[in-house]
């Protein structure tokens, strides 16, 4: 009787320390997560930085050469438009001479 008593204590002592590893684990879990969390938002604010340096670049009217992937002259440029008119790409004089050849 004694015997059976101690048993049952042991098994609930046992589980008491399983629910407090289960809860150990939910933390770490947790923690890890927010962790992942805080990588994503700063990805997400690197993301927003470059956008918005893209943006900011494309609103100067500086255009980049679609071949030599240099800046380029609006005096210098060739435009190649599409069926709608709509500017598609950008080249050097020399660079689109290449694409010709
Ligand atoms: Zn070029």
């Amino acid at each position: 009787m004694l015997e059976k008593m101690e048993i049952g204590e042991h098994t609930r002592l046992e589980t008491q320390y399983e629910v407090r590893e289960k809860i150990e684990s939910a933390l770490y879990t947790l923690q890890e997560l927010k962790e992942r969390v805080a990588v994503l938002k700063r990805k997400c604010e690197e993301l927003r930085r470059i956008e918005s340096e893209r943006i900011e670049f494309a609103a100067k009217n500086v255009s980049r050469c679609d071949k030599c992937r240099h800046s380029l002259d609006p005096e210098e440029q060739v435009v190649v438009r599409d069926g709608n008119g709509e500017e598609r790409r950008h080249y050097h004089r020399k660079c689109f001479e290449t694409l010709l050849k």
